[in-house]
């Protein structure tokens, strides 16, 4: 998952403020629409549960875009509603498809806040959306590209929310059907650390699982963190979301150099966080990143480490073929290497842990386009993301 922070197309200062935006009611959890449409006089009080549970079924559930389509709304109470709010989409500022089906797009969400959402379809219908949570990240992995860029702004429910739609919108996978669909994961892979932005990926998690509406079931909704210790009960408990550790390392020398987070939160810490997230068992796995960085962390004795580091912990492993980026130190494992290290992973127990990367062919494209940073993030998520 990339972004460009595309500064030149920003608001001049010298500009006048662009008006207020009004509330998108796609970020809104049920509470917060049925309050929004009664603070806003939209909808008078004994009449706000019903109203809200209408409205909420048009956005979520038909995805429309625009009040005058929600046909057993009042022609005045659509005006009304168009007056106080919005559900424009963001602006598509690019899209692409690979030859093996995997979409991308890159989201505008305002001047200079734009984000990549990546689709990778499975084999059947299913398939994975990457979605970001912040626009930049304020954590220095050393080999993550977008640990170099600084934070711009966490991301609100609302952007979040909006990148389902945007790929539900392409997929024309409106009305929500529960049966076969082809969006039927979402991964928190994209920028940005979401424990750093809890409140909006929990907020966003609840509108997306909600049975009324996308109905994406928590457990297919996994978020990846870096170890943000303190937030993994928290996220547990607020979301029952899937969780994923960006590990990559199995001692805390190496791990405090590659993910720079883990001074504050050593392994020790982050082990112990991760063995009392909150439904946690064989059939709710904690899945494990595991970058391969050549003479760096892919021995075969780490690769042992890992398992004795995992032992008791409902888990799955997850190996990244490191994808390079202009400037980095590091290089990716060669092949042989990582299926050497995948090899006494698997004899410990843990089925085929090398993510394949997908989408090759648009990723060429896109680095014709766009940054060469983004080209390596969206290949990264490529190979990591997994559908279940
Ligand atoms: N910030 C969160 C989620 C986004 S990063 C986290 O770190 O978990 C998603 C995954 O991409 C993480 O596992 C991260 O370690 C991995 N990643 C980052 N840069 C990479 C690269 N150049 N090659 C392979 N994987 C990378
Ligand atoms: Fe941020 Fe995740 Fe990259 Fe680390 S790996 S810099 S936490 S996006």
């Amino acid at each position: 998952m990339g972004v460009t922070l595309d500064l030149s197309r920003a608001p001049k200062t010298d500009a006048a403020p662009p008006p207020a935006a009004k509330p998108n009611l796609s970020g809104l959890t049920r509470d917060q629409l049925r309050a929004a449409l009664v603070e806003t006089g939209v909808v008078p009080e004994d009449k706000a549960r019903m109203r809200a549970s209408q409205i909420w079924r048009w956005i979520h559930h038909h995805g429309v875009t625009d009040f005058a389509q929600m046909t057993n709304v009042a022609k005045e109470a659509q005006a009304a509603l168009a007056e106080a709010f919005t559900l424009a989409r963001p602006e598509i500022v690019e899209r692409q498809v690979s030859k093996d089906g995997t979409r991308k797009w890159l989201v505008r969400f305002a001047p200079g806040i734009e984000a990549e959402t990546v689709y990778i379809p499975d084999v059947g219908r299913a398939g994975a959306l990457c979605v970001s949570s912040q626009v930049g990240c304020t954590l220095n992995c050393s080999f993550c590209h977008t640990g170099t860029q600084t934070l711009v702004r966490n991301l609100t429910a609302a952007e979040i929310v909006a990148q389902v739609q945007v790929c539900r919108d392409d997929l024309e996978e409106w009305p929500s059907d529960k049966e076969d669909r082809r969006l039927s994961n979402i991964v928190f892979m994209g920028m940005g650390e979401p424990l750093y932005n809890l409140d909006n990926v929990a907020d966003a998690i609840e509108i997306i699982s909600d049975n009324e509406g996308v109905a994406l079931s928590r457990r297919r909704i996994t978020v990846s963190t870096s170890g943000v210790v303190p937030q993994l009960d928290p996220l547990g408990k607020r979301t029952a979301a899937m969780l994923a550790i960006s590990l990559h390392a199995t001692n805390d020398d190496l791990r405090n150099e590659l993910v720079p987070l883990n001074k504050k939160y050593p392994l020790e810490q982050l082990m112990a966080g991760i063995r009392a997230y909150p439904g946690l068992s064989n059939a709710r796995r904690v899945t494990f990143e595991y970058v391969m960085l050549k003479g760096v962390n892919d021995s075969p004795a780490e690769a042992k480490a890992l398992v004795q580091l995992l032992k008791g912990i409902p888990a799955k492993i997850n190996l990244i073929p490191f994808n390079p980026w202009p400037g980095t130190k590091y290089e990716c494992s060669d092949w042989p290497t990582i299926e050497r290290f995948a090899a006494v992973l698997n004899r410990a127990g843990y089925a085929s842990p090398i993510r394949t990367p997908r989408g090759r062919d648009i990723l060429a494209a896109c680095g014709q386009l766009k940054s060469e940073s983004e080209k390596i993030r969206a290949s990264a998520l490529r190979a990591m993301v997994q559908v279940d």
